[in-house]
């Protein structure tokens, strides 16, 4: 949508500059347009180092398909701020002056925009290693789909969510995946269900690497692929990579792979954006941005959401979330503040992880372990039994707080659709969910999520029972 020509009164020319049109950006802007402001958006996406080679696109039918997606979702979006009466411009924004934002157009046109209200919504982007050959030869979740040859065999550095789900999305496709897990293994999340999906890969086939580093990547000879025909899953039609890596114990091994995916962190997409210049700080690591509980930077009239944020989970829907509270809150005289506990999280390999609320191991350290009770037990979902699946794949536990009537502290859950399953039970943590009401609560035949109302074992229990076992 093109700028207004409209003249504005007062002294700036929109009520609200959102910096990022990602989802907390476009949360936030529509939810004040809504609100009879008038709300600009500028956002745009530079190129990652892989993206800015302009490689042509010729993978699969499958990465034509996801661009394809991709492409209608954004002619939508672009209808529906239409709709909305937000502006909204493809350009760099870099704040200038206090309620100045300079703004760069993808043909270097530049312009100078004043907003009373400056919303800082920029996310992040991946990180790249220093190793040698890193930056050339390495490829980010941002360039996968974009590569322009089938990824062949594939070493994923890092074992992050995003990590994981790309190694077990590429083993899915038939590819030969292996994850090096520099630095661990889902860090953050509840260490007991990161080795359960760990072990469920390495059951599947992909092959998992510990305690190991990345020490160089090179590039081979060229390797054609002589078929003529249209490339396989597995063909490569691109040189191999020699990669060097050091094991846990020191020593050097090289492995040839065709492509590294690096999902090693990200970092937040505020080095250009004048921050210094209004005295807003930012992390020394990651570069996120600190905001008090209004989401307030140390600009007062400068506002962060979403993955921008410093010290805050990171998913889609809480930026949403945070993005329509902050704009009731400054034009509507709401006073509800986004709570940042308690946020559900998924991590979508094959076999799915939902989680909400602590990890074992933040239960602990919070509460102690003697006040902390751990239920669990496998399920068995309906759809496994006709085609006997494994009967000890799927999990679940509770962690209650004992002190407090056993009020559920978290909830995590391993098995198919397990993010579906955990919206219920993370509106009930919402409302103090218990042990006792979980027990009560009748269980729906025959579906997964009723394995919570007959939760009987505790971690103790089933510790005990192994120790005893041993003997
Ligand atoms: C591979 C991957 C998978 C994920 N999967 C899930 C999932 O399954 N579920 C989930 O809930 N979350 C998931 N997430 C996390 C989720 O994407 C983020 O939490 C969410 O996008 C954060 O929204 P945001 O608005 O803060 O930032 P973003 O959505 O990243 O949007 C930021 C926007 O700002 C633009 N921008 C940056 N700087 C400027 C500037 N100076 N000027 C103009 N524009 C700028 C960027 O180009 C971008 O368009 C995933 C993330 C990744 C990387």
């Amino acid at each position: 949508m093109d700028p207004p020509t409209r003249p504005t009164t007062g002294p700036y020319d929109y009520d609200m500059l959102v910096i990022g049109g990602g989802a907390g950006g476009l949360a936030v802007a529509k939810e004040a347009a809504g609100l009879r402001k008038k709300v600009l958006i500028l956002d745009l996406l530079t190129p990652s180092v892989r993206g800015s080679e302009r490689a042509p696109h010729v993978w699969s039918d499958l990465a034509a398909a996801v661009q394809q997606t991709v492409e209608t979702r954004s002619r939508e979006l672009m209808r529906e701020l239409k709709n909305c009466g937000v502006f909204y411009i493809r350009a760099h924004g870099k704040i200038v002056e206090s309620h100045t934002v300079e703004v760069t157009e993808v043909n270097g046109r530049k312009r100078r925009l004043k907003a009373e209200i400056i919303v800082i919504a920029t996310g992040d982007r991946p990180q790249y290693l220093d190793t040698p050959g890193a930056r050339e030869l390495c490829v980010t979740s941002e360039d996968l789909l974009s590569l322009p040859h089938p990824p062949g065999r594939t070493l994923v550095v890092g074992g992050s969510s995003e990590g994981l789900e790309f190694a077990d999305f590429l083993f899915g496709l038939g590819l030969p995946v292996t994850v090096l897990l520099q630095p661990d293994l889902l860090p953050g999340f509840d260490q007991k269900m990161a080795e359960k999906i760990e072990n469920h890969m390495i059951v599947s086939g992909v092959e998992t690497l510990h305690k190991c580093t990345l020490a160089k990547v090179e590039k081979t000879e060229a390797k054609e692929d002589g078929s003529g025909g249209s490339p396989t899953p597995t063909q490569s039609s691109t040189g191999r990579l020699r990669v060097t890596i050091i094991t846990a114990d020191g020593r050097t091994e090289q492995r040839g792979f065709d492509t590294v995916l690096l999902s090693v962190g990200r970092k937040a997409s505020t080095g250009d954006l004048g921050l210094e210049c209004v005295g807003v700080q930012c992390s020394p690591d990651g570069g996120r941005i600190p905001v008090n509980e209004r989401d307030q930077t140390d600009a007062d009239h400068i506002y962060a959401v979403g993955s921008v944020q410093h010290g805050r989970p990171s998913t889609t829907g809480l930026a949403v979330h945070a993005g329509t509270l902050l704009a009731r809150r400054l034009f509507r005289g709401d006073t509800a503040l986004c709570e940042y506990t308690n946020v559900p999280v998924v991590v979508l390999t094959q076999m799915e992880y939902a989680a909400c609320g602590l990890t074992e191991e933040e239960a602990n350290a919070a509460f102690g372990e003697a006040s902390v009770e751990v239920y669990h037990s496998y399920y068995w979902p309906l759809e496994w039994e006709l085609p006997a699946r494994n009967k000890y794949s799927c999990y679940v536990k509770a962690i209650c707080l004992v002190p407090e009537q056993e009020r559920v502290l978290g909830v995590h859950i391993l098995g198919p659709n397990a993010g579906d399953i955990l919206q219920g039970f993370a509106a009930a943590m919402k409302g103090g969910l218990t042990k006792q009401q979980l027990d009560a609560t009748v269980g729906l035949q025959p579906g997964s999520a009723q394995v919570f109302s007959s939760l009987t074992e505790t971690q103790r229990m089933t510790e005990a029972l192994m120790m005893r076992g041993n003997c």
